[in-house]
């Protein structure tokens, strides 16, 4: 039987990263769960482009509730942090917790992130989180060897929506 694993994304360019660079055959559910994003009409933006992605690629897509407020409060200590620092640990892992949560309670061999497959983000650093987070919830973490992007022609081709900023409201001005 083919393991199936729950994908966090984040956006449809590292989805596309995360596929381009796989190479072992999982049936992958996506998980859209980001509540960082600010404002709401760019949580929409990307999650379009997700969505778009999804049914090209035939892949069934899950979105939890976009839940800012609880996100805000959980950063809001770290606000003046500069981008890869704690409020950015943080980040990845809220959004880590609640994929592998969901991916547990669910039945999911494996849990996993396309934060990993983005040139802009620590992915030894994610995929610590994601190890540890494995072994609280007793699920298990997948992770991509290496990482090969797409090409920019490709994402013209497929006219996906390619965002500006990282996605909270301190990466945003
Ligand atoms: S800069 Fe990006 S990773 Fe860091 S807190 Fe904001 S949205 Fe999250």
């Amino acid at each position: 039987m083919q393991s199936n694993l729950l994908l966090h994304t984040c956006c449809a360019i590292c989805l596309l990263n995360f596929l381009n660079s796989l190479r072992e055959t999982f049936k992958i559910t996506i998980f859209y769960y980001n509540p960082n994003i600010h404002p709401f009409q760019e949580y929409e933006k990307r999650l379009k482009a997700v969505e778009k992605l999804s049914w090209l690629k035939n892949l069934e897509l899950i979105i939890p509730i976009y839940t800012p407020i609880s996100f805000l409060n959980k950063i809001k200590d770290y606000r003046k942090e500069k981008e890869g620092g704690k409020r950015c640990e943080i980040c990845f892992q809220i959004r880590l917790e609640k994929t592998a949560q969901f991916a547990k309670d669910n039945n999911f061999h494996y849990f996993s992130t396309t934060l990993i497959s983005s040139p802009q983000k620590n992915k030894d650093l994610i995929d610590a989180f994601g190890n540890k987070i494995a072994k609280e919830k007793k699920v298990n973490y997948f992770t991509l060897k290496e990482i090969f992007l797409v090409k920019k022609e490709e994402i013209k081709k497929l006219n996906i929506y390619s965002q500006k900023y990282c996605g909270c409201i301190y990466s945003f001005y």
